[in-house]
């Protein structure tokens, strides 16, 4: 469910008796290309999208605070008190916001209490990173009602260490990134070593294209599943090549991994150095040809995630094998994998067909209907109300 301003506004004095100060609202992301690039130096290329969680808060007098949301209508506000927050400590969704809260504590800026009432258009567990938009939407507010003035480079870190520390996920910085420093009609060129940022212009309409979103509705688990499992297979492949990190390895060091690394270990690296190489190869093609060029790049993304990084799954293939049988220029699974959504680049005049392909490819199938949506670069986070 997705509130207008106006009823969350309503909303949120229905839950806790008083108006609130304001409506901050962080997007959503697709990635265009450089998946679990990010955890390894390397680069990614989001754009934020369209669908964003807006929260509706107020200052308390007090350092206590209440997290509500309008994904759970029945359930009491979870209460936490700001001192009594540590690492670990919260359970559930509230780890979240109540964890952003605690990473700008613990880099060092005092946050005053705060009710807060969440609500979200980013569909959950797609890989479109509800998580993020809902963490950036409260760094953004904490910042603003707190009067810290963090930069949103930092901000988006802070939303990452409370993903890490506080939910318990070990992930990168690219979602955060997206939503907090994307632009309408652009796609965030990211260095995840560096921090250093780049808007790229991606636009879709001009060429007559469309980026369509099919949610397979199998849900991932970061925490839980084989995400952990391939950062540590990341880890080992850097260790065992003598580098910091897989960022540090170039498409030509592959013939002397094959020799040092076991299978596994070797087929998880060749993934992660050649989607840095497709990654720095789109933002060269955009520049030069514009979102056309970029269809081999995505089928070629998703070919090295199903084989070498083995993080689809039958759903997403038959998406991406259906969208290009069907006339899609390019497609790839999108997010970390396991399940989620995979995305499809194609003409507009093309997309219907494909649409329809693949609803019908998966009712064959017996998958779960898919929800299908296009996507465009929007607004990153910012104050609505
Ligand atoms: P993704 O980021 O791909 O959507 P994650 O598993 O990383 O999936 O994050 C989803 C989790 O974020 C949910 O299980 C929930 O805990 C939290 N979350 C996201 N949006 C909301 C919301 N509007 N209200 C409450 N919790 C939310
Ligand atoms: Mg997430």
């Amino acid at each position: 469910m997705s509130y207008s301003h106006l009823d969350l506004a309503a909303a949120f004095a229905g839950r806790f008796g008083n108006e609130p100060d304001g409506l901050w609202s962080a997007p959503g992301r697709v990635n265009v290309i450089g998946e679990h690039t990010d955890y390894n130096d390397g680069f990614v290329l989001p754009f934020a999208i369209q669908h964003s969680t807006t929260i509706a808060v107020a200052v308390r007098t007090n350092r206590i605070v209440r997290v509500a949301s309008t994904f759970a209508p029945d359930d009491d506000p979870v209460t936490a008190d700001l001192d009594a927050l540590e690492e670990g400590s919260v359970e559930g969704w509230a780890a979240y916001p109540l964890g952003v809260l605690w990473a700008l504590e613990q880099s060092g800026h005092r946050c005053p209490g705060m009710d807060l009432l969440v609500d979200s258009s980013v569909p959950v567990g797609a890989g479109l990173s509800s998580s993020a938009a809902l963490e950036c939407a409260v760094a953004i507010a904490a910042n603003e009602l707190s009067e810290a003035g963090v930069s949103r480079r930092e901000l988006a870190a802070i939303g990452q260490l409370a993903e890490n520390r506080m939910v318990g996920a070990p992930t990168g910085i690219m979602d955060q990134s997206a939503s907090l420093l994307g632009e309408a009609g652009q796609a965030v060129f990211l260095d995840c070593r560096s921090g250093d940022s780049r808007l790229v212009p991606l636009d879709l309409k001009g060429a007559g294209l469309e980026l369509m979103v099919i949610d397979t509705r199998v849900s991932h688990s970061h925490s839980t599943g084989g995400y952990a499992a391939r950062r540590r297979s990341c880890e080992r492949g850097a260790e065992m090549m003598g580098v910091a990190a897989l960022r540090d390895l170039s498409v030509g060091d592959l013939a002397e991994g094959a020799g040092v690394l076991d299978e596994e270990t070797f087929r998880r690296v060749r993934h992660v150095v050649t989607e840095n190489a497709r990654v720095e190869d789109a933002v060269q093609l955009l520049g030069a040809k514009g979102p056309v060029a970029l269809g081999p790049l995505l089928v070629a993304s998703h070919a090295s995630m199903r084989d070498d990084f083995e993080i689809s799954c039958p759903e997403l293939d038959t998406a991406v094998e259906v969208s290009l049988d069907t006339g899609a220029l390019g497609a790839r699974m999108t997010g970390g994998g396991f399940g989620g959504s995979a995305i499809v680049l194609a003409s507009v005049d093309d997309m219907p067909a494909i649409r329809a392909a693949v609803v019908r490819a998966f009712s064959v199938a017996g998958f779960r209907a898919p929800v299908i949506f296009s996507v465009l670069p929007s607004a990153g986070a910012g104050r609505v109300v």
